[in-house]
């Protein structure tokens, strides 16, 4: 006897079948179309004798985007370790990709329990210790909140550097299960209150507002996409993009947040799976806007600035060379066109990424963007 479960923080599985002798059907619970791939689930071996258990895991029959889901493979599957405490990629003959689904193969001891999932999760619950851990630790910095989400959680940051000094805003999470963007945010407040050197100059030079997770009830209930709302918060001003603001909780949150006091940069990560057509696997991806969005000529020329230090000095340029342009309704193209903000806009590739590689590469394009702006003033 085998149980399914993904009734935890982060999980993501509905609809578990029993479909013969221990060979088992998942769906995932998607989003919208392509927002439709993330499972995470436990599988438990209840019975006296080891077994073999065969899942197949499918798409959201409600969102129905079959081509969509596959994309995303394939990819790393991850197996949590004995203990629970960590993941490690599942080996690849135990995981085969179907035209329209995938099968995953494991056995399991009497008792024993795994949690399967495509991206190891970042969890908001411990992303909020964290954070409470390096200010209580550090000294150095403080808790920032920049208020409460529609299920009424804290969307909580740090803050750190010199008041009154350029004003750096970093975030990731808007999609909530891309937790590459999570690691990666996590290691950048991690770097800049820490006592490297050239942290302690960022300091002297910087303000930073630091905040992992801007979606967190899609986090908990490990949406692909969606806030409680059901609002995509990457296109934040969905069908009017020239509205004076979003209209959704967290969406109003985070442009007043960057807009209240106009931020004088803007850093977002997010990340993708899979071997997708447009880049060369395994490296990561970028956005940009076209350059005349800015009418400031000198944030245009720091703009393009950033553009070339992502290009070239980190690994993002893997997306086909250019970058995917900025959808008209969000924040990074609204944040151009009216502040004349410039943004980084980074895509890991969370199929070759678990916390070490996301802060690794999060923190390099961190260090390359610092290291452009502040040559800029
Ligand atoms: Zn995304």
């Amino acid at each position: 006897m085998i149980n399914l479960s993904s009734s935890f923080e982060c999980g993501n599985g509905k609809n578990f079948f029993q479909l013969g002798e221990n060979r088992y059907r998942c769906e995932v619970v998607g989003d919208k179309k392509v927002y439709c791939y993330y499972f995470c689930f436990d599988v438990e071996n209840i019975s006296e004798n080891e077994e073999t258990v065969y899942i197949e895991v499918w798409q959201d029959p409600l969102i129905g985007d079959s081509e969509g889901f596959i994309s995303h493979f394939p990819t790393t599957i991850w197996i949590s370790t004995k203990d629970g405490r960590r993941f490690q990629p599942l080996e690849q003959s135990l995981c085969r990709v179907n035209r329209q689904n995938i099968e995953i193969s494991i056995s399991l001891k009497p008792g024993e329990k795994r949690r399967i999932t495509n991206n190891w999760p970042c969890y908001y619950s411990d992303t909020k210790n964290f954070l409470e851990h390096l200010v209580n630790e550090r000294k150095n910095c403080e808790i920032l909140i920049l208020g409460k989400s529609c299920g009424n959680r804290d969307i909580i940051g740090i803050k750190a550097g010199t008041r009154g000094k350029p004003r750096i805003l970093c975030l990731a999470g808007q999609h909530p299960v891309e937790f590459p963007g999570i690691w990666a945010i996590r290691a950048i407040a991690d770097f800049i209150t820490s006592g490297i050197p050239e942290a302690e100059n960022l300091r002297k030079k910087f303000w930073f507002e630091i905040v992992p997770i801007a979606n967190p009830d899609g986090n908990v209930a490990g949406r692909n996409c969606f806030t409680d709302e059901g609002v995509d918060l990457y296109q934040v001003f969905g069908e009017n993009p020239d509205t004076d603001e979003p209209d959704s909780t967290e969406g109003k949150i985070l442009w007043r947040w960057a807009t209240g006091l106009p931020a004088d940069l803007w850093i977002n990560f997010h990340c993708y799976l899979g071997w997708r057509t447009n880049s060369e696997f395994p490296y990561d991806g970028w956005y940009q806007v076209p350059y005349d969005t800015f009418t400031d000529i000198k944030k245009r020329k720091v703009y393009e600035r950033l553009c070339d230090t992502i290009r070239l000095m980190t690994d993002a340029a893997s997306t086909s060379i250019e970058p995917e342009i900025h959808w008209l309704n969000s924040f990074e193209h609204q944040l151009a066109r009216r502040y004349n903000i410039p943004h980084v806009f980074y895509e890991i590739n969370g199929g070759t990424a678990g916390p070490f590689q996301s802060q690794k590469r999060g923190l390099n394009v961190f260090i390359q963007t610092m290291k452009t702006f502040e040559a800029c003033f």
